[in-house]
């Protein structure tokens, strides 16, 4: 403690008295700190933070309805066409097309900015998967940029590095729910004729500056997975300011056919089928009544939590940059610094969190790294589009050291407990407390 310049009592008296007083009856250890639960004390919580997702009667009838209409898909029946009208007015977005999932809803924007064989893209290693797959199975070349290690955005000065001539867009996710930093983004993507595909697959309801993210760039998919902040399952949309161009969205997951804008004889387009069914938006039309007051519940607990855990030394909570005026929380994340726990390794802090009865993970691993990267670069598509000389120096250059220390040290927690009161937040708290007061006990 003494090397933190903080006494136990010092420490104990940024802790708000109720929960302090709450857990009195678990201290029992010969120095006086509560017995951690991995060591046979007693956990913080016993009840779990809820589930996710949440559904009522109202939904289930809303389901019925579209089996028993028998209209199960979008040619017949107009759910998903009012989801669509109530997501774009929500987003402030011009145009608003449903599809089957986010990934299709970037493989959709690639496909409609015209960007695959040959092309560069350039993405985040901090993400889910798909963020990547989709440029590989475009038969374009995902090119890592470093991540901004405060933030856990996309880092502008690292994206700017690793343009060449053969870019065509930046892929800024939107990371568990925090913004990347746009304003940098899109003058970068202006500066050099490149496209933004906005990634806000985590981030319904987040903004930069007062606007909604999935509006700022060229076109912003999102996810409506079961884990989301707006879930159906299975679903996602791709939303943007030129509606020509989610026409142009239309057209494609809808088999080419003509659809506002985009107008032709027959097909209008070479599409595909990607359609979101009637079932999907019926869900989803239920769970857009919760969206805003849940994302402020998110936004209210995170900012109490927040404030309460950066008094422990070495947790440190995702920082948002200034244009980020509102952030979706898909995740509460922080850095754990296990050099100010006495060298207790995150395995044993989260083993330590998990036995006090709190949902933590330890989150992504390097993407860039995965092994599936170096099978891309092998796989017969992209050795017939891309130079011998162009794959090995994209070998050499695939290095993220920022994004590494990252993995090494977040922790995350699921969006669901940031929809709790304040007395769970103490819960939360409470636990990364004990497990600091235990910290030598860990080692
Ligand atoms: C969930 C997610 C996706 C993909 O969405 P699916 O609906 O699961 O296909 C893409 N990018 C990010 C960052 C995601 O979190």
């Amino acid at each position: 403690m003494k090397r933190t310049g903080m006494s136990r009592r010092g420490f104990l008296a940024g802790v708000s008295v109720g929960t302090f007083t709450a857990f009195s009856g678990t201290r029992g250890g010969s120095d006086g700190t509560a017995k951690l639960a991995i060591h046979g004390g007693r956990p913080v919580r016993h009840k779990s933070f809820g589930n996710w997702p949440i559904w009522d009667r109202n939904d289930e009838a809303a389901v019925l309805d579209v089996l028993r209409s028998g209209n199960w898909f979008r040619g017949r029946g107009n759910v998903v066409e009012e989801f669509e009208q109530k997501y774009a007015r929500m987003t402030g977005a011009n145009g608003c097309m449903a599809t089957v999932n986010g990934t299709n809803a970037l493989l959709t924007a690639l496909r409609v900015l015209d960007i695959g064989v040959g092309d560069e893209v350039i993405v985040p290693p901090y993400t889910f998967v798909a963020t990547i797959s989709v440029v590989f199975n475009s038969n374009a070349l995902p090119v890592f940029a470093d991540v901004d290690p405060e933030t856990f955005q996309i880092d502008p000065d690292s994206v700017e590095k690793r343009i060449t001539s053969k870019t065509r867009a930046i892929i800024p996710v939107h990371i568990l729910g925090g913004v990347a930093d746009m304003d940098r983004i899109n003058a970068i993507a202006k500066k050099h004729g490149l496209k933004v595909i906005e990634d806000a697959c985590q981030a319904h309801m987040a903004e930069w500056r007062g606007r909604h993210v999935g509006t700022l760039g060229d076109l912003g998919c999102f996810s409506f997975q079961n884990s989301k902040n707006l879930p159906c399952g299975e679903g996602g949309a791709v939303i943007g300011a030129d509606s020509r161009l989610t026409d142009k969205c239309h057209s494609f997951t809808n088999c080419g056919r003509s659809y506002g804008s985009v107008r032709g004889s027959g097909f209008a387009f070479l599409g595909t089928n990607r359609r979101m069914t009637q079932y999907q938006a019926a869900i989803l039309m239920g769970q857009m009544k919760n969206l805003e007051a849940n994302a402020a519940r998110r936004e209210e607990n995170a900012r109490y939590l927040r404030e309460r855990i950066e008094k422990v030394p070495g947790i440190t909570a995702q920082k948002g940059y200034d244009g980020q005026t509102r952030s979706a929380y898909h995740l509460f994340a922080f850095t754990y610094d296990k050099e100010q726990f006495g060298g207790v390794s995150r395995g044993r802090f989260l083993d330590a969190m998990r036995g006090e009865g709190m949902p933590v993970s330890s989150g992504y691993r390097p993407l860039n790294k995965e092994g599936i990267i170096e099978d891309a670069l092998n796989s017969k598509n992209i050795t017939r589009v891309f130079s011998k000389e162009r794959l090995q120096r994209y070998r050499r250059e695939n290095e993220c050291p920022a994004n590494d220390r990252l993995c090494q040290r977040a922790v995350w927690m699921p969006q669901y407990v940031l929809l709790g009161d304040e007395s769970d937040m103490d819960d939360i708290a409470r636990a990364i407390e004990k497990v600091y007061e235990n910290r030598r006990k860990l080692v």
